[in-house]
């Protein structure tokens, strides 16, 4: 049994070591409760779980806390992906909920899995899902004061291998901040959340990029066709110099085998393997 999460790419740890150190914390804790529950829970239980709790904490980009877009309004996407069956869920820009993780295994036996906007919220409140304003103080003061051209990501994600081998991957994002409506994310896709029964992927960064490398989906393939995951992570974030490429990557394969890369610093994440370790 192997869980990994993270919490993103930041840039308060250039100016702002009291929030690198409170992310980390969050995410010991939350590593840590995930894995307790990996105990008694499949990997696509464990990564729902384990995600819907980053969704909670403020200090991330997901669910409650989220960044603001250009016209004022907070826009969620989630995806999830059970490597056992290979079924893929997932919402985009859904407004007014508090979890979209949720919705997005709420979807998972449903012919149509993936929905977007009105369609997403209108399947949302059909299924119990309330009315939510995911904006805290923070996110409206950051956005009264238009800070548009600081990095300002922190998307959240979590790859499980559970008791019986099978793997499950999460990831959920309220965008890059201040993009335009209806920009459509990298984590509600195939590109920056992928699964099957040899690899599970959650990648975090520029979404555009994540799109243009394919990262999730390539990685997951290259180990299917037996590359080791370290071997098919560095060679999938090769491939995005050419364009600069900004992304971070999770995984973890069906050897057991747990990897982190990033193009850039600054990435948060946390590992629970034999205990909690957590990195930035
Ligand atoms: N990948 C996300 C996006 O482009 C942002 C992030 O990972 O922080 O929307």
């Amino acid at each position: 049994m192997k869980l990994i999460i993270h919490g993103g790419f930041f840039s308060e740890s250039l100016t702002n070591q009291e929030i690198k150190k409170a992310k980390q914390d969050a995410l010991a804790e939350i590593v840590t409760l995930g894995h307790k529950y990996l105990q008694s829970h499949t990997a696509v239980e464990t990564v729902v779980y384990t995600v819907s709790l980053l969704e909670d904490c403020d200090l991330f980009n997901a669910g409650t806390g989220s960044q603001i877009q250009s016209d004022g309004k907070i826009r969620l996407s989630a995806s999830l992906m059970d490597g056992k069956t290979q079924k893929f869920s997932g919402v985009i820009n859904i407004e007014d909920v508090k979890n979209p993780i949720c919705i997005a295994e709420k979807l998972m036996p449903f012919d149509d899995r993936v929905l977007s906007g009105k369609g997403a919220q209108d399947f949302a409140r059909e299924n119990g899902f309330n009315h939510y304003s995911p904006e805290t103080p923070q996110r409206r003061k950051e956005y009264d004061q238009k800070l548009s051209d600081s990095i300002r990501l922190g998307t959240v994600g979590c790859v499980a291998l559970d008791v019986f081998g099978n793997l499950a991957a999460a990831t959920s994002t309220g965008g890059k901040g201040f993009e335009i409506p209806g920009r459509v994310s990298d984590s509600a896709t195939t590109a920056g959340n992928f699964a099957n029964a040899f690899a599970g992927i959650s990648c975090t960064g520029v979404g555009e990029d994540i799109v243009s490398g394919a990262v999730a989906s390539t990685i997951v393939i290259r180990v299917t066709d037996a590359m080791p995951l370290a071997l098919a992570t560095e060679k999938t974030l090769n491939e995005l110099k050419p364009f600069d490429g900004f992304a971070g990557i999770i995984g973890i394969s069906a050897a057991g085998e747990v990897y982190h890369a990033d193009t850039h610093p600054y990435m948060v994440w946390a590992l629970y393997d034999d205990g909690v370790e957590v990195f930035a």
